[in-house]
């Protein structure tokens, strides 16, 4: 069964038969949602949208749901289905609302790869169904790996399903990886811009405010993310969802600050020679990689010019400065549910602080506290991964009051 699965989405390859990818897009308004639909749009011989999902943004959804033609859409928030629905009311479009709808949908059979970006935890239930339902993953949403990183690669290698990596950092090693199967790697160097603080203390860090960290230097995101590049979590959370991706130790994974964020990371093998991908930053390039892998496809982005942007520079990160990145440095090494726990508390702390609830070193107490008090479990069950997300996310609301 799985076989026929299999082989029926390497049949729908765009590229090589001349039919299409069916593309099932968790997250279509957000940032990487939309910058998809533009890669999509540029393509539309190779890919068809045949899923859209939103949580709130029932207008951006409409939207794209007029100009894609989706078989099939998905809004998250049930008070806007009746909206979503009177909207498309002229269409065959079929649409669905609430959570379950979520995961029912990523259950069926009309599409080929789902491009997981959704933000946080809520993208894990429906990233489990889709490797359950042996379709191919492009996965952007690395809080699931975070959560239960041993549990999602277990199954997709027991169903066969390729999980291809979006996010830049892991794009560019898998792309260094590309021919290297049979070597070994001795280690990862993934790279941070070491985001809009980059050489501030805490004495300035506790004064910072929203806007001011939502300002990212190199990339344009979705705010959750901003803010972990802000206090660097999101380097820690990526090398978590290194180490599951890439099957590594944690003492094999290396963090090094790269201001420029023109080297998206770096392969090191044994023979001590290093492979790193290079280009401008801009999202639509590991986007497009991870649709259409394993082919490049031609696109007009700018290039890269070595005359014009001809300083590369790299530097260590201040871990005392930047406490959350050595908070997940632990959680790497310990793992269990620690790293779950951990995920759960930022995305607790990152909400409050986008309210101007606590200040931005506030939110580094709230996840190591956290990590303190949830219990340890060694080997969690995938229940036991949720119920310890739903502790530390009760612990650390209260912590806050929220
Ligand atoms: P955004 O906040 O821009 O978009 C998030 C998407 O998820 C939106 O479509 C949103 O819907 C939807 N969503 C939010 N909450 C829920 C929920 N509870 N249930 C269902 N859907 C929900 O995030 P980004 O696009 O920036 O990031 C998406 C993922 O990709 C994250 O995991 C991030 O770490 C990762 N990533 C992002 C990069 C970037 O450049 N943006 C780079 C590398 C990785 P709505 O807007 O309708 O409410
Ligand atoms: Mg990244």
């Amino acid at each position: 069964m799985k076989e026929q699965v299999l082989n029926k989405s390497a049949a729908a390859s765009p590229l090589g038969d001349g039919t299409t990818r069916r593309i099932a897009l968790f997250g279509s308004t957000g940032s990487i949602g939309r910058q998809a639909l533009e890669v999509i749009a540029g393509n539309s011989s190779m890919f068809s949208v045949e899923v859209l999902t939103a949580y709130s943004n029932d207008e951006l959804l409409i939207e794209q749901s007029l100009r894609f033609n989706p078989n099939i859409i998905v809004i998250g928030d049930e008070k806007k289905y009746q909206k979503v629905k009177e909207a498309l009311s002229s269409t065959d479009i079929k649409i669905f609302a609430g959570e379950k709808a979520l995961e029912e949908v990523a259950s069926m059979d009309c599409y080929d790869l789902m491009l997981a970006a959704i933000v946080g935890y809520a993208g894990l239930r429906p990233v489990l169904r889709a490797i359950g339902n042996g379709k191919s993953v492009a996965l952007a949403n690395k809080e699931t790996l975070v959560v239960a990183g041993d549990i999602i690669m277990r199954k997709a290698v027991e169903n066969r399903v390729p999980v291809i990596p979006v996010d830049s950092e892991h794009s560019a090693i898998f792309q260094c990886l590309v021919g290297e199967m049979r070597n070994k790697i001795e280690k990862i160097i993934l790279t941070a811009s070491g985001g809009p603080f980059l050489g501030r203390k805490p004495n300035y860090l506790v004064n910072v405010k929203r806007e001011h960290a939502l300002q990212h230097p190199n990339w344009n995101m979705g705010a959750k993310i901003t803010i972990d590049s802000a206090t660097l979590m999101n380097k820690g959370l990526e090398m978590i969802e290194a180490r599951w991706l890439f099957n590594l130790n944690p003492d094999q994974i290396q963090v090094v600050i790269h201001p420029q964020s023109i080297i998206h990371s770096m392969v090191q093998f044994e023979d001590g020679s290093i492979k790193a991908q290079m280009g401008l930053p801009d999202m639509k390039l590991p986007i497009q990689y991870a649709l259409a892998f394993p082919r490049r496809i031609p696109n007009t982005f700018p290039r890269y010019d070595f005359k014009k942007y001809n300083t590369l520079t790299f530097e260590e990160p201040d871990l005392r400065t930047f406490r959350n990145l050595g908070l997940a440095m632990d959680a790497l090494n310990k793992g269990g549910n620690l790293p779950a726990v951990m995920n759960a508390a930022n995305e607790i702390a990152v909400y409050a602080f986008l309210r101007n609830r606590v200040n931005f070193l506030d939110m580094t107490d709230v996840i190591e506290k956290t990590m303190q008090k949830v219990s340890f479990i060694q080997t969690p069950t995938l229940e036991e991964y949720f119920e310890s997300d739903g502790m530390a996310r009760n612990y650390a609301a209260d912590l806050i009051k929220l």
